[in-house]
């Protein structure tokens, strides 16, 4: 276990910043997620903690200790990477055994760490196979192995999941969270999939362009995106996004576009006061519509067409056109609807989420932080 500090962290490569003033504590015993798109600096966060990148300004710290310039062997820390980086020419116990036969422990204590953790993932029937035999959920378990027979203080994931298949991911994730539980371990793990994110994360790090854009547990980024960015990315499928005018009617407070009329509900209005007559980002989640009858009269509902519908079993996606922008909803699969119906959908306006134009912050963050 660990605590980790990261202080003002910097790394630019030829001159162009990769990560920028990134600053992050993390307890002993946390599941760390860092999150965001291709590019966005995760990686090399995560090989600059592993001490394999050097540092361009700002400090390290594990347990208090400074460690920014300190070489990857003395960090006692172990790293699992995406393509797994067995040692093709050994057996899995070997492939398990090395690290500890480097370190010069004797050969009773590598049969027993090796004999644990090859219990605790269900490896002990394949000690003598080699890697190539192996399938791909076997290779990462052994990848997982060989970081946990050295007992480290702090995990590292990149990616360990993206060569798998989808419903080998949902497993190994579940497989790595138990052994987190059980070794009680930090762990910072890196990953481009919003839902592995909020699945395994007991804290979320959202990045963009190098630097954090929110840091969360999965509730609070989910249901308090702090903005625009973070609303899109975090959600499958993402929330609907469109540019919305702000009305001030003599009945209330409206948000209006080409094809839609929504009144906003007293208790948020005042959410919206500084851009009366303004435009605003409106974020609506899929599962944030209902479906009305045609006789039902909500002051929050618009009519559309569908231009496809997806059955997912226990709910169906409806994409339509709404102000020129393709929108999602989430609704119950009974409903029976088809392509080309044209449907009245409701919308709960006390979920839904005002972004500022020019800013993208959400206007509730920054009223909450007023
Ligand atoms: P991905 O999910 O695609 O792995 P990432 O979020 O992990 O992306 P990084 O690999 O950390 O992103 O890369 C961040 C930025 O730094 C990118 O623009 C990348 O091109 C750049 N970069 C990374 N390593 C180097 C390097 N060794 N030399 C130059 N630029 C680099």
């Amino acid at each position: 276990m660990a605590k980790v500090r990261i202080e003002n962290v910097v790394k630019r490569f030829d001159r162009q910043a990769a990560v920028n003033n990134f600053s992050l504590q993390i307890d002993d015993g946390e599941f760390i997620v860092l999150v965001g798109p291709s590019g966005c600096g995760k990686t090399t966060l995560l090989r600059m903690v592993a001490g394999l990148e050097t540092v361009t300004e700002g400090e390290m710290f594990i347990d208090g200790v400074r460690v920014t310039n300190t070489p990857p062997k003395k960090r006692d820390i172990a790293m699992v990477f995406q393509n797994y980086a067995l040692y093709p020419h050994m057996t899995v116990y070997n492939n398990l055994a090395f690290s500890l036969k480097l370190r010069k422990f004797s050969k009773e204590e590598i049969r027993k760490k090796v004999t644990e953790a090859a219990a605790m993932l269900g490896l002990a029937d394949l000690l003598d196979r080699h890697p190539n035999i192996l399938s791909g959920g076997q290779k990462q378990r052994v990848a997982l192995g060989r970081a946990i027979v050295r007992n480290p203080r702090l995990f590292l994931f990149d990616e360990p999941l993206s060569n798998l298949d989808a419903k080998l991911r949902v497993s190994m994730r579940a497989e790595i969270l138990d052994i987190h539980r059980r070794l009680n371990s930090t762990s910072i793990y890196v990953t481009h999939d919003q839902m592995e994110a909020m699945t395994m994360g007991t804290r979320i790090i959202v990045m963009k362009d190098g630097t954090i854009q929110q840091n969360g547990t999965p509730r609070e980024i989910y249901n308090h995106p702090v903005n625009k960015f973070v609303g899109g990315f975090i959600g499958s499928p993402a929330m609907n996004i469109i540019r919305s005018r702000v009305d001030a009617r003599s009945e209330g407070t409206w948000l209006t576009g080409p094809d839609f009329q929504l009144a906003v509900p007293d208790a948020r209005a005042p959410l919206l006061q500084d851009h009366l007559d303004k435009e605003i980002y409106l974020g609506i989640r899929p599962e944030s519509f209902c479906h009305l009858g045609a006789s039902d009269n909500g002051q929050a509902s618009f009519e559309a067409v569908v231009t496809l519908v997806e059955p997912l079993g226990s709910e169906q996606l409806i994409h339509f056109t709404l102000a020129a922008c393709e929108m999602v909803a989430k609704l119950d699969p009974h409903i029976p609807l088809q392509y080309g119906d044209r449907v009245k959908l409701g919308v709960k306006m006390s979920d839904v989420h005002f972004f500022d134009l020019q800013s993208e912050q959400n206007l509730q963050s920054a009223h909450r932080a007023a």
